[in-house]
């Protein structure tokens, strides 16, 4: 990509990341995804404006225009956190559309991660539309050969992933991964292929202690008589990330 392609491309990903940042929040509200945007404070609609990312949070210093109640800083973050995220995949990858599909993978993946930190669970629809990218990044290898690799191995993570479901929630009593994981694992295969199974273990598992460790340290983890539960989502979307953005050196 030219330089000013890279910059139109971090942008698009300003724009994706106020988008995934409002379904954050609306989707486990049960608010409806087409309206327009409010303040959640005043209720006020909010015009394009207020719409900028990270820009209008800087310009109004965090605060409603209407009624000056707090944006959430979170708003900011994810908006920065994706853009810096489109950029990577633009300077990372030298064809654009697998920049492209990467880029929409990573976005899928964080809106993902951002729900199930707070709400401990991973909506379909973020997770179909991973797996969508992951449909279009094999179409686009244009290898044959790759479509049965990745496909069995879409099988193997989730066959493997609902295996361990079985096991620890009938060993410790409840639910332990989540139907939702069973299925992002499957979406990691179809992206990884049976080759990266073994490093995808590896490093979704190690995030997920590392994970787990910092929660107790720290607090978040909701404890009481189940002991820890944190939510593993954010472990496997941070491990199928950057083994897909070291695709190309592994
Ligand atoms: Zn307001």
């Amino acid at each position: 990509m030219t330089g000013l392609e890279t910059v139109l491309f971090t942008l698009l990903g300003a724009c994706f990341g106020s988008f995934i940042a409002a379904m954050a929040w609306r989707l486990p509200r049960g608010v409806t995804v087409w309206g327009r945007s409010a303040c959640p404070a005043c209720g006020h609609g909010l015009g394009v404006a207020d719409l900028l990312p990270v820009l209008s949070f800087l310009l109004s210093r965090g605060r409603c225009r209407h009624c000056g109640g707090r944006v959430a800083a979170l708003y900011p973050l994810v908006e920065a956190a994706t853009a810096l995220l489109w950029l990577a995949c633009a300077l990372w990858f030298a064809d654009p559309v697998a920049a492209l599909l990467v880029a929409w993978l990573g976005t899928a993946l964080l809106f993902l991660a951002l729900v199930d930190a707070q709400w401990h669970y991973l909506p379909d629809a973020g997770v179909a539309l991973a797996g969508l990218a992951g449909l279009l990044w094999l179409g686009w290898q244009d290898v044959p050969a790759l479509w049965a690799d990745h496909l069995a191995a879409a099988g193997l993570y989730g066959g493997l992933a609902l295996a361990l479901r079985l096991l620890v929630s009938r060993w410790k009593g409840r639910e332990a991964l989540g139907l939702g994981d069973v299925k992002l694992m499957a979406v990691a295969g179809l992206w990884l292929g049976l080759a990266g199974l073994p490093l995808f273990l590896i490093l979704s598992g190690g995030a997920g202690i590392a994970h787990l460790l910092a929660a107790r340290r720290w607090g978040g983890a909701d404890g009481g008589e189940a002991g820890d539960v944190i939510a593993f989502g954010p472990a496997l979307c941070l491990a199928l990330f950057i083994l897909v953005l070291a695709g190309p050196l592994v």
